[in-house]
Formats: C-alpha cells, structure tokens, sequence
C-alpha cells in the first residue's frame, strides 16, 4: 500500500527527530487521516479543527517515543491510534501542553503495579492493582493497548484522554484536579465549582447512587477531573445537563465544544462500568 508507513519511514521519522526537524512525512499524515476516519470520537470536527488534531498527533509522534512491552509489536498503525487520542484534548494548546513526558509504553493486556503506602499509625502496606492506564508524573504514560484500541467509541470510557489529562493537570506540580489555567480563567472560579461537584458527587456515590459516571471518579478531585475529562469528549451532552458549571470551565480549559460537534449519546445506551473491584487506571 503507497499509504502505509514502513519501517524505514518511521526510522525516517527518528532521523528527523535527532535532526530536530519539524516536516512531517506525507505516509504518516495519510496514515493518520486513515486511522482518524474510522474514530467516531473525532467524528463533528471542522476541516480546520482536523487539519490541526492531524498535526498535532504527527508532530506528538516525532516527538514522543511509543514503546511495546512484553515482546509486543507496535505497528504504524497503533501508533497513529494512540496520538490521534492524544492529540484530541490539546488540539487547541499545542505541544506545550506535552511537554512534561517523552515516552508512552503499551502492555499487550492490562498490567499490574505494586502500590506500597504507609498509613496514619506508621503501618506499612502493600496491594497489588491491575490497571488499563497510568500516568507518572514528568512520564511516561502506560496503557494497555487492548483499552486504547477501544477508547475511541462514545461510551464515556477513554483511557487515552484520562491519562493525557492527568497530564496536564500535572503541568504545574502533582495531579490534584486543578491543571494551571489559561489567561482569563480565574481559578477561584475553578476550585469553588470542581470541589462543590466532586462533594456532591461523592455524596451520591455513598448513598449508593448509580449513574452514567464512574464512580472512580469519586475517589480523589485529581480522579474526578480526568474521569471528567473523559466524559467531556465522548459523552459532552450528558456532562453539560448534570455538570454545566463543569462543562463551561472544561470548554474554556480544552478550548472546544465537544457538545456542538459531537452526535447526543442516550444515557441509556451506555454501558454500565466495569467491576471496580481491582480494575482502573491510575
Ligand atoms: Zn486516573
């Protein structure tokens, strides 16, 4: 296929890199506008707003290093999968919104990590959790490739766009749901309007509530902004009914409208969560 990125190309791309070179190789942008054809999560976007998602993931992909685990093959066209994700939030930021992290590896599965904390007697623990997705401050970002190749559906679940906003939340310290702003936003604003949601989100959590949120998002404000955020590109309809102050401020943060692009998901539609027993994204 004329289209299809080889080998060659790809340590074409890694010559240029060392270089520092900016051109990006016609294979890879068809490559990308081919993988971008078939995600209904970019569906709605303007001829501008995609010429700039394709560059962007392009310039993402000369810059980052995408690495498979456990003797797993990443072909061309995986990658384009996963900088395409990637790219969707910071569309309208630009690569300084990236610039944090330089490597994103993938499992071939969901993988496991090894939690050890101490708790508030000084007692030592350890727990074993398996995850799809997790994002270590200043990188890498870790996926499970299976979890990435399905994030692209309108389902409300994407752990491309959870981890990359954890990320940018961590831009400025520490993730802990408040992402440095933009000019003009206020971030008393910001804090008020996130910790009030997140109360009252965790208070329907505890009373046993189920809706189309995961209640994983309930589990600290870092949590509630990526597991937010998520929503906010998949499902933006249904974050804008029951979190409009939220949606607002995640419209001013990304710089878009998933609402305005995006076809309505029915609430009804979504699948329910998986099992929160063990399973999540870090
Ligand atoms: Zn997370």
């Amino acid at each position: 296929m004329t289209d299809a990125i080889s080998s060659q190309e790809f340590m074409l791309i890694d010559w240029i890199r060392r270089l520092g070179g900016k051109r990006m190789p016609p294979a890879l942008l068809s490559r990308l506008r081919e993988e971008a054809d078939g995600m209904p999560l970019l569906e709605g976007l303007s001829a501008d707003e995609r010429d700039r998602l394709l560059r962007l993931a392009g310039d993402l992909l000369l810059a980052k290093t995408i690495t498979g685990l456990e003797d797993m093959a990443v072909d061309d066209a995986m990658r384009c999968r996963l900088a395409l994700q990637m790219a969707l939030p910071g569309m309208n930021l630009g690569m300084r919104a990236y610039e944090n992290w330089r490597e994103a590896v993938l499992y071939p599965a969901p993988f496991v990590v090894r939690n050890r904390w101490q708790d508030g007697m000084g007692l030592a623990h350890e727990a074993e959790q398996v995850l799809i997705g997790q994002a270590h401050y200043q990188g890498p970002l870790v996926f499970s490739w299976p979890d990435v190749n399905e994030s692209p559906l309108l389902d409300g679940w994407n752990v491309v766009i959870h981890e990359v906003a954890h990320q940018f939340d961590m831009l400025d310290g520490p993730a802990n749901g408040a992402p440095p702003l933009h000019k003009g936003m206020n971030r008393q604003t910001w804090s008020q309007a996130w910790n009030q949601a997140y109360r009252q989100f965790c208070r329907t959590v505890d009373h046993g509530v189920e809706g189309w949120l995961d209640p994983y998002a309930s589990e600290n404000p870092a949590e509630f902004f990526a597991v937010l955020s998520e929503a906010f590109f998949e499902i933006p309809h249904l974050v804008a009914r029951d979190f409009p102050d939220l949606y607002g401020l995640l419209k001013l943060f990304y710089r878009q409208d998933p609402a305005a692009r995006l076809p309505r998901v029915a609430e009804d539609a979504l699948l329910p969560p998986p099992p929160p027993d063990g399973m999540g994204h870090g």
